[in-house]
């Protein structure tokens, strides 16, 4: 039983992997028992020594475990903790495609801070830092567990809704902006003077209905597309909100009013 603590730690750490997982459709436990299974169908074919077997198992799953870890923290960004665009452009055609398949519609919010280069320019960048991670758990605070938000660029965040049209979004949307409208920033300045600062974002909102890439019927449908599709239009709007006044929604259609 010598290995009991190295079990256990390893069964903490694949808990870990689940947390927080930007793919509902992938259970790293269940990805890691098939790989090891597959190991060992392997090491059996090759007529390796059984009693070598769950030793070479054994290592070969810490490695495998290793690699998912590193994957997943490649894949976050460290100031906001929210995962970055690589991890969205891996992972949303996969939740695309599953979400298509059961006939849902998806929904996608994009959002960029208002003047967010002032705050640099008069604060310093560390002071901007902070501004980024208190906006950006504003954010956290008002989805819901089946939201994924992810930090797409310097202040632009993207927000993914499974099961939900634009309507919905539209809602999310609306509780982020009037929370962080209404947020009190506090920091101290280089002087040591205490400020408070009040922030605005402006938003985009698209849903699958109002892109042309989208077909519920299509088995070839092209989940890559769709995604590009919903960024290109929900980052239009988005242009939209900030030509128009910005601290506001605006919602993509491709309907002719
Ligand atoms: P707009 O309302 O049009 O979006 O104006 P803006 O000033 O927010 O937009 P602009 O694109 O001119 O500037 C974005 C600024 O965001 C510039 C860049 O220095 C800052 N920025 C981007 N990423 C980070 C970051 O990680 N930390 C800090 N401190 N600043 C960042
Ligand atoms: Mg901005
Ligand atoms: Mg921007």
């Amino acid at each position: 039983m010598s290995n009991s603590f190295e079990v256990s730690d390893m069964k903490t750490r694949v808990i870990n992997l689940r947390e927080d997982s930007n793919n509902p459709y992938e259970d790293p436990i269940e990805k890691l028992a098939n790989k090891e299974n597959e190991f060992r169908d392997e090491l059996i074919k090759d007529n390796v020594d059984p009693q070598l077997i769950d030793k070479i198992a054994d290592r070969f799953s810490t490695e495998t475990l290793e690699k998912m870890e590193a994957e997943k923290t490649g894949h976050a960004d460290l100031l906001t903790s929210f995962s970055n665009k690589n991890s969205m452009i891996e992972n949303l055609p996969k939740i695309l495609s599953a979400e298509q398949r059961k006939q849902k519609k998806c929904s996608l919010i994009m959002l960029d801070l208002d003047h967010f280069k002032s705050v640099n320019d008069i604060y310093g960048h560390e002071i901007g830092d902070l501004v980024l991670k208190s906006i950006s758990n504003i954010i956290k605070q008002n989805l819901r567990a089946s939201d994924f938000p992810f930090r797409y660029g310097g202040e632009e965040f993207v927000i993914f809704l499974m099961d939900s049209d634009v309507a919905i979004a539209k809602t999310v949307a609306e509780k982020i902006r009037k929370a962080v409208e209404e947020a009190e920033i506090k920091f101290k300045d280089k002087n040591n003077q205490e400020i408070i600062l009040k922030k605005t974002i402006s938003i985009g909102c698209v849903d699958t209905k109002n892109i042309n890439s989208w077909d519920v019927d299509d088995k070839d449908f092209d989940s890559k597309l769709v995604m590009q599709e919903l960024i290109e239009k929900a980052d239009e709007a988005l242009y939209k909100s900030k030509e128009t006044g910005r601290n506001k929604i605006e919602i993509y259609s491709n309907r002719i009013e």
